[in-house]
């Protein structure tokens, strides 16, 4: 089964396959993980037709089960076609599988344990000229529902990721990127990625003085000046 939605969409979900129902309509997240979706992408003010969703396994589980290597190894593929096909700016991978294919896919180095991937989580990363950002898969809620609370603020990022800054065409960090003084992952990660996160940003926000070579993460950098 392929994935639907905006194809000209700024972020692709990448979940892990399709349920029973999904696989017999042909349609993505119908079922109770799709109405936790639904909930947690309206506490973001995201519209659903707005993003690219799709698995990477194309085919039901049996019971829910794991995927096994060769079954990822047989699915992927597809998956990357509709990477390749569709550009997206920002893919979201949901869950553990995911999140481990797409990080292997681009090199960022995911973590080695099961555990330890709560930690990479609602963090926007920048690598093969890639920007992912992975998120717990809403199903997770299911068999956790404490962590709720915790989710929706991962999840409400999703906001923040979907437009640029809204200082990007002016900020001083723009033109030192266009004269090739700056790295382009300053960009990707703060102008065009998490600009709440960016120190300048919340300095301009909240009218306080800050040098014209600070960068985005707070630190100086006097080879601008
Ligand atoms: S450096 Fe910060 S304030 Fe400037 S455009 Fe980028 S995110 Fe916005």
């Amino acid at each position: 089964m392929y994935g639907e939605g905006e194809l000209n969409a700024r972020l692709m979900l990448v979940a892990l396959s399709p349920g029973q129902n999904e696989d017999r309509e042909g349609k993505m997240f119908i079922g109770p993980s799709g109405k936790i979706l639904d909930e947690l992408l309206q506490s973001a003010g995201i519209e659903r037709n707005s993003l690219y969703m799709t698995n990477l396994i194309k085919c039901v589980l049996p019971k829910n089960r794991k995927p096994k290597q060769d079954e990822i190894e047989a699915c992927s593929p597809v998956l990357d076609e509709e990477i390749n096909m569709l550009l997206p700016d920002i893919i979201v991978p949901l869950g553990y599988y995911a999140t481990r294919y797409i990080l292997t896919k681009y090199a960022a180095d995911p973590p080695l344990a099961h555990t330890d991937f709560q930690a990479v989580y609602g963090k926007l990363i920048y690598s093969n000229d890639q920007k992912t950002f992975p998120l717990p898969h809403p199903a997770s809620l299911i068999y956790n529902p404490s962590y709720k609370q915790e989710t929706m603020k991962k999840y409400h990022k999703l906001e923040i990721l979907f437009r640029d800054c809204k200082w990007a065409t002016m900020c001083p960090m723009k033109w030192y990127f266009e004269k090739g003084r700056l790295q382009r992952k300053w960009i990707e990660l703060y102008c065009k990625g998490d600009w709440e996160s960016c120190i300048r940003y919340q300095k301009e926000a909240s009218g306080t003085y800050h040098q014209d070579w600070m960068l985005p993460d707070g630190s100086l950098d006097e080879s601008l000046i």
